[in-house]
């Protein structure tokens, strides 16, 4: 009778004990130690992604048709979205590499409004391979600003951590052109119509800005998820109308 309730009294203790090791390595190391999404500690090569490979295998990698201007999910024979070819976006193409679901949704909320701020070197990843991956050369890289008081609430703003890494990781010029000018947080649940009509006014150029470092450049704009793209469709229409692109390509981490 003993022995299991033995076993068991041991088996709890290699679990606090794991979850003590794991809690203490990961607030040493919170980026390199254990997997980022099942805690599992890493061996060696798995560190350099912070990312067990069985959880990397899982990511919701982008894998079906998509519309080859906006990146909407479309219909197996069409190449562009209906709403494409209704009215082209401003914007000339846009990329993401995952779905927003699973670990990358979660990655995406914890960084941006829990306590995981370190989680931009990870974002900043991810966009950087992929952006090294399509082969594409951009003149210089800005992002979709935050407002004061967004920034104020989280402490950082979160599009700029990941920008800089990006840039320095890419060698392509960060540049900011861009101020959000009122806040967009009323956006949640409006429909697209609705969204790109309370849009207008939301962002507008930084009247600092030396608009000759986009005038006939290829601009390539940085945002955590598109969802209708009515934000990155602003950034778009701002950087070609105010101040000169030529071009806009837009680079988020994941796509809804
Ligand atoms: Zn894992
Ligand atoms: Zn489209």
């Amino acid at each position: 009778m003993g022995k299991p309730q033995e076993s068991q009294t041991s088996q709890r203790r290699i679990t606090i004990c794991q979850k003590l090791k794991t809690a203490f390595a990961r607030a040493l190391f919170p980026d390199s130690f254990v997997c980022l999404d099942c805690e599992r500690e890493l061996c060696d090569k798995e560190r350099e992604f912070s990312m067990c490979s069985a959880c990397l295998k899982k990511l919701p990698y982008i894998t079906t048709e998509r519309c080859r201007i906006c990146g909407a999910p479309i219909e197996h024979k069409f190449n562009v979205c209906k709403r494409c070819q209704t009215a082209l976006p401003h914007f000339d193409k846009a990329y993401a590499p995952f779905a927003y679901e699973g670990f990358i949704k979660r990655m995406i909320l914890s960084y941006k409004d829990g306590d995981c701020n370190y989680l931009y070197k990870h974002i900043a990843r991810f966009l950087t391979d992929y952006y090294k991956a399509l082969g594409i050369a951009c003149d210089a890289v800005c992002y979709v600003p935050s407002g004061k008081e967004k920034i104020r609430r989280r402490g950082f703003e979160h599009n700029n951590k990941v920008t800089v890494q990006f840039s320095k990781d890419t060698q392509i010029p960060l540049i900011k052109p861009l101020l959000e000018a009122r806040s967009n947080k009323d956006q949640a649940g409006k429909r697209r119509q609705e969204r790109l009509a309370t849009i207008r006014g939301v962002f507008a150029p930084d009247t600092n800005f030396d608009a000759s470092l986009t005038r006939g450049k290829c601009i390539l704009l940085i945002d955590d998820v598109m969802t209708t793209g009515a934000t990155a469709n602003e950034c778009a229409r701002i950087l070609k109308e105010n101040l000169g692109a030529k071009e806009v390509i837009v680079l988020t981490l994941a796509r809804s």
